[in-house]
């Protein structure tokens, strides 16, 4: 029996015209890693040094784009010398994933509209593959830019220069610096596929990975309200990116992974040059704020569990009665913490106030040795620690759910 046409189908939106640039650029630099280069693996001696410069190249340009173009211009996460962002600029530049400007405006919309169908470039709820690439090869209108939200990048110099020369950036760099190593060790067509083409593939897709992959695999430990994920596996192959679900709560942060355990060479780089005036004004959350957010997602997952436990009711009471105590107290420490935060700026202000005709730099010193500001800082600390204790303690809660 012949079905009518469904009145939706006939309604449906037309698809989205293609990127021509990406969608020539995309096979182009792929194919000659699947076809040309295992036939000249084969057939040809390669020695050493086009794979170890590939692996420096990949390491630079990765670095580029997560410490310049992401912690960097998208996020503010801090501040650099202009020798370190011509350097990020440079290197970002390199891995051909368009201009600084048009990168962070984009990262800025995601963060804003995560996951929303229509307004997140790359929304992860349109499946692997959009996410992945697939939003790159047509000009979908959820990718289209107007620089409202990038205001502070199109007053920096350095930023404007690359968006501007862009092409030289991209395909010069690809260009020349592969063809004068391989000129320097006397093989360019190894130096090209390798350090050049390989180089630039792998780039491209472990780098493509924070917006897919690490938007559906891995843990949730600061929130849920978003799909980012933490996960260890792809900090390993993103420079330090795969603390998604952290970076997505608090993206202020020079630091995607917080513990020093993490592998993030990005945060490692940012402090290192720190050390030698290359970067400052790095921006860290307090560990309050971040014991209070895992602490918050603990007790999400643990009223959702006793939602659903099949287990008896006395015992389901017992249950109710303890989570419910330790989210009073979780609530007392959160406004204490709070308050002691308004006694410490009003102190700071009165302290500002009693010296006004000091220099204000003195003042700052000052202020940083008062004694009134280590009290108010150990105050501070003992709350943290009893926020770190009934994390432990609601851990142990939820195992004991898990068990009933
Ligand atoms: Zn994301
Ligand atoms: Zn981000």
């Amino acid at each position: 029996m012949d079905s009518p046409a469904s009145p939706l189908a006939a309604q449906a939106p037309q698809k989205a015209p293609i990127n021509w640039p990406a969608a020539i650029m995309f096979p182009l630099t792929t194919l000659p890693v699947l076809t040309v280069l295992p036939w000249y693996l084969v057939t040809h001696e390669v020695s050493a040094a086009p794979w170890v410069w590939a692996f420096i190249l990949l390491w630079l340009n990765g670095l580029g784009i997560t410490a310049g173009y992401h912690r960097l211009w998208a996020h503010r996460t801090y501040s650099a010398h202009p020798a370190l962002k011509w350097f990020l600029a440079l290197f970002g530049g390199m891995a051909v994933q368009n201009s600084i400007l048009i990168w962070a405006a984009m990262h800025r919309v995601h963060h804003k509209h995560v996951d929303h169908i229509d307004h997140d470039p790359y929304s992860a709820k349109r499946g692997f593959w959009y996410s992945h690439m697939g939003w790159m090869l047509r000009d979908y209108p959820s990718a289209q830019l107007d620089y409202s939200n990038a205001k502070d990048l199109l007053d920096d110099k350095v930023v404007m220069f690359q968006h501007r020369h862009y092409l030289w950036f991209a395909f010069g760099s690809n260009i020349v610096i592969p063809v004068a190593l391989g000129f320097t060790y006397g093989d360019v067509w190894s130096f090209v596929l390798i350090a050049g083409f390989l180089r630039l593939v792998v780039n491209h897709h472990v780098t493509f990975f924070i917006n897919s992959l690490a938007h559906m695999w891995g843990r949730q430990p600061y929130t849920t309200t978003n799909t980012a994920r933490d996960n260890d596996f792809i900090a390993l192959l993103t420079y330090g990116e795969g603390y998604h679900n952290y970076h997505h709560l608090f993206q202020m942060d020079y630091r995607n992974g917080i513990q020093w355990w993490h592998f993030d060479p990005t945060k490692w780089l940012i402090a290192a040059c720190s050390w030698v005036g290359l970067s400052k004004d790095l921006k860290r959350v307090p560990n309050f704020k971040i014991q209070r957010a895992m602490l918050q997602a603990q007790f999400e997952r643990a009223r959702e569990k006793l939602l659903h436990s099949r287990t008896n009711p006395s015992r389901l009471t017992d249950l109710q009665h303890l989570l419910e105590t330790e989210w009073q107290q979780f609530s007392q420490t959160v406004a204490e913490w709070s308050k002691l935060q308004g006694e410490k700026l009003d102190a700071a202000k009165l302290h500002m106030a009693e010296r006004v005709h000091e220099a204000q730099h003195q003042l700052q010193e000052r202020w940083e040795a008062s004694e009134m500001k280590k009290k108010l800082a150990t105050l501070e600390r003992a709350l943290e620690e009893a926020l770190e204790m009934q994390r432990q303690r609601v851990a142990l809660l939820r195992m004991q759910m898990a068990a009933a």
